[in-house]
């Protein structure tokens, strides 16, 4: 990541990866995501509803029952 470009700072850019994959979870298209997919991982990808849910089942407590 280039470092020393002053960009204002505060207001950071992300770099999002355009592609073609499906949620894991709901089988939604995802068609961008704010990190590089994993290619091991691109069958567990999930899209922007199903994370934030898996956050904030995170964050609920109680969320033990989560994994296989
Ligand atoms: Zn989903």
């Amino acid at each position: 990541m280039p470092y020393g470009d002053n960009q204002g700072g505060g207001d950071f850019q992300r770099t999002w990866f355009d592609g073609d994959w499906a949620c894991a979870k709901c089988g939604n298209k995802i068609t961008r995501l704010p990190f590089k997919p994993d290619p091991s991982r691109l069958d567990q990808l999930l899209c922007q509803d199903c994370h934030r849910e898996k956050r904030q089942a995170f964050r609920g407590g109680g969320g033990r029952s989560f994994g296989r």
